[in-house]
């Protein structure tokens, strides 16, 4: 069996007027994150590990922020891809553990909708997807409510 590990990460600028989604879920929250997509930041960080396992660039070379195509795209669409070329490349998801930095709301109450629906993307067991959230304990832009930071790291396995 051959294995290959990927690590993404993504953060993205919180603002007023703006939905926050993470995961694919909708939170209930008064900010949202900004950015060209739904900017959804946790599905960005699982797209580029995956990307990055395969070592086929980042989520920006495959679906460039200055494409019109991807304006306020949902994200799925580009995880959704990421796994497709993990399987033409004969790879399937061992498991992913992330982690989002959120200062408020407090995201366990989603946590368990956010793996059902991740694992659901990349057609696998809800077991499989591991989800943990930190809060940012006031320091950096995290803690400070201006952000939120997504990281995940992802197994894969052929055969
Ligand atoms: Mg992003």
């Amino acid at each position: 069996m051959t294995f290959r590990v990927g690590f993404g990460t993504d953060i993205h600028r919180l603002i007023k007027g703006r939905a926050l989604i993470i995961g694919g879920v909708e939170i209930e929250s008064d900010l949202g994150s900004e950015g060209h997509s739904d900017a959804d930041v946790l599905l960005h960080a699982v797209t580029d590990a995956i990307l990055g396992a395969l070592a086929l660039g980042d989520i920006g070379a495959h679906f460039p922020n200055t494409d019109d195509r991807w304006r306020d795209a949902s994200s799925h669409v580009f995880l959704k891809r990421a796994a497709e070329l993990m399987r033409e490349h004969g790879y399937e998801l061992g498991n992913a553990d992330c982690t989002i930095h959120l200062e408020a709301p407090k995201l366990r109450p989603y946590i368990d909708r956010i793996r059902a629906h991740v694992a659901a993307i990349l057609i696998t067991e809800t077991e499989n997807i591991s989800v943990k959230a930190k809060t940012g304990e006031g320091v950096d832009a995290v803690g400070e409510g201006r952000a939120v930071r997504a990281d995940a790291t992802v197994l894969l396995h052929k055969p």
